[in-house]
């Protein structure tokens, strides 16, 4: 078994175990094999010595995240002049299955993003339907007409279809299972203005 579809495997099992992850949506039936060209940037090449506890739950997909580094396409979809040099240092993510993941879905979209500690994640917004997993640390989320929250290891966070958000890190580094459903799963998140 490959390390990306070992990264998979422990994604599939920490979402079948986790009721609020299946309420939102079934682990996808349709995942296939997708050639993807792995892609270096700065955060992935730390991420061996960053401090990940995360839970009992959350740690096996973060340990196989960091096995499966090497051999991820980590992106990284805004530009300096949209978040700033510090936020392009500290943050990337991964489309480990969706539309144009290492796994192809067209039901579903997961990613695991990563942020460095003290980072403010602008506000945005997507056509999607999201749903926020926190792997390890923690970060306050403000999201239009909805109370702010902390939201720790284990813990959820949804977003409605344009519903502006804003992310707001501590001080560990904050690593997340997101997914995408519904319409525009295809999409990317914009900067909007507050
Ligand atoms: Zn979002």
């Amino acid at each position: 078994m490959s390390r990306v579809q070992r990264l998979l495997d422990a994604v599939r099992k920490l979402h079948e175990a986790t009721p609020e992850l299946q309420a939102y949506a079934p682990w996808p039936d349709d995942l296939s094999d997708q050639q993807v060209i792995p892609r270096p940037c700065p955060v992935a090449q730390t991420l061996g010595d960053r401090k990940l506890p995360g839970t009992r739950a959350t740690r096996g997909v973060i340990q196989a995240l960091r096995a499966a580094t090497p051999d991820l396409e980590w992106r990284q979809t805004y530009t300096e002049a949209e978040v700033g040099t510090e936020f392009l240092e500290t943050y990337g993510y991964v489309e480990v299955f969706g539309p144009s993941g290492h796994f192809r879905s067209r039901k579903l979209r997961g990613y695991i993003g990563f942020w460095g500690p003290g980072l403010t994640y602008d506000w945005h917004a997507h056509e999607a339907e999201e749903l926020y997993f926190t792997l390890s640390g923690s970060a306050v989320f403000c999201a239009r007409g909805a109370p702010n929250a902390m939201i720790r290891p284990g813990q959820a966070r949804a977003h409605t279809s344009f519903q502006p958000h804003l992310m707001v890190t501590l001080d560990q580094p904050y690593l997340a299972y997101a997914i995408w459903r519904g319409t525009g799963m295809e999409g990317l998140p914009a900067m909007v203005a507050s």
